[in-house]
Formats: C-alpha cells, sequence, structure tokens
C-alpha cells in the first residue's frame, strides 16, 4: 500500500482542464465526483480523451474509489482517508499502482495504448508497443 495526495476536479472538467491540473500538482491521476462516487482518473486516460476530442472527464475510464469511514476492510483499488477543497488523501492497493501517480504527466504518449513516451517527439514509435506517439500541444 502507499499513501499519495492527489488533486480534486470537478466531474465537469474537460480533460484537457484536468491534464493542466497534473502539471501543476506534480502527479499522474485526479481525483474527481463526490461522496459516493469518488473516482481515480488517469493521466493516460486524460491523453487517450484529448487525443478522441472528449468534452467531459465523466465519460472516462476510472478506478472506483472506497471510503476509510464506511468500507474499512474491503478490497480496493483507491481507499480514500481525508477530504479537503483541493487535496484527496488515499492509499493506493499497491505500490506498482500507486507510485507512478506520485510524478507528474508525461506530455507524449502512443495512441494505442497511451503508454507514457517521457522525451519522445510527435511521430515517434512507443518503445513498447511500436505505435506512433502523440505529444500534448498545450
Ligand atoms: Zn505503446
Amino acid at each position: 500500500m502507499l499513501r499519495l495526495d492527489l488533486p480534486i476536479v470537478s466531474l465537469e472538467q474537460t480533460p484537457t482542464e484536468a491534464f493542466k491540473t497534473l502539471r501543476r500538482t506534480g502527479r499522474s491521476a485526479v481525483l474527481a465526483g463526490s461522496a459516493g462516487d469518488f473516482r481515480v482518473i488517469r493521466a493516460d486516460d486524460l491523453f487517450r480523451a484529448i487525443h478522441q476530442g472528449r468534452r467531459r472527464i465523466s465519460e472516462l475510464p476510472y478506478h472506483p474509489v472506497t471510503h476509510a469511514e464506511t468500507e474499512a476492510g474491503q478490497d480496493f483499488y483507491f481507499m480514500l482517508h481525508e477530504i479537503s477543497a483541493s487535496v484527496a488523501h488515499v492509499t493506493s492497493r499497491s505500490e506498482r499502482l500507486g507510485g507512478p501517480l506520485l510524478a507528474g504527466p508525461a506530455d507524449c504518449y502512443c495512441v494505442q495504448y497511451a503508454h507514457p513516451a517521457p522525451g519522445a517527439k510527435d511521430d515517434d514509435k512507443c518503445r513498447i508497443c511500436g505505435s506512433k506517439i502523440v505529444c500534448l500541444r498545450f
């Protein structure tokens, strides 16, 4: 398990707005939603949504968030401990799941699987799957 502090955004935000929040806060996932429906949305899914022209992060894939006070002892991906206006304190089930979220997002990803490609340029090939790399332009 790993403790994380993730920025909070509204489900009404655009993927681009949420991605800018990741850059500003140096994290690779946001917490969105409200009590009973908290979600962790990762940078690679935001990239995919931006690339596909999606408008709202409420449409995106996510990891559900279990609440520590009411659902302790349950199996979970992310468990929410404390929430303020801008920061959520959560635990990830494993370091493998949470560790990569403690750094800022990459600017470039492959179009096939949204593998992050730090340091790559547009039209490079993904080192993992060989598909084309696209870099965000904002
Ligand atoms: Zn790839």
